[in-house]
């Protein structure tokens, strides 16, 4: 964990946060700043920085992320469909280095994102 990493200490549950879903390995709350009206960030307990990280060794953590989106999703009444956006890097729009998948739903989404 670093002690430094907003998304570590609301993990670590240092930090409140709305926490909608938790396993061994992951936990999802609400956004801070929603911009839909489900706004969920899906992220690995441990510390991983970005998709850029991610090692062969994470395909299991990188699944179970994907999975716990669906079943966030599924809670939060998403029965319309939803988005699952992972931001990278700079010019990928990623503020929060903590690798995350954010799911957002509740309205329609336009193409392309901006
Ligand atoms: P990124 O831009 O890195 O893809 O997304 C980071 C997200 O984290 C943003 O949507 C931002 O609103 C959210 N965020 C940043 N700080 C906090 C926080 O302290 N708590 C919560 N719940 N969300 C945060
Ligand atoms: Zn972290």
């Amino acid at each position: 964990m670093s002690t430094s990493c907003i998304f570590c200490r609301i993990a670590a549950k240092e930090v409140p946060s709305g926490i909608v879903h938790e396993d061994a390995e992951v936990i999802a709350f609400r956004d801070l700043n929603p911009q839909a009206p489900t706004h969920l960030l899906v992220v690995p307990k441990r510390h991983v920085g970005n998709l850029d990280d991610a090692r062969d060794g994470d395909a299991r953590l990188l699944g179970a992320l994907m999975l716990a989106a669906k079943t966030v999703a599924a809670t939060a009444g998403l029965a319309g469909g939803y988005r699952v956006v992972c931001n990278c890097g700079q010019d990928g729009g990623q503020t929060v280095s903590h690798l995350h998948l954010h799911v957002l739903g509740g309205r329609p989404m336009s193409w392309p994102p901006g």
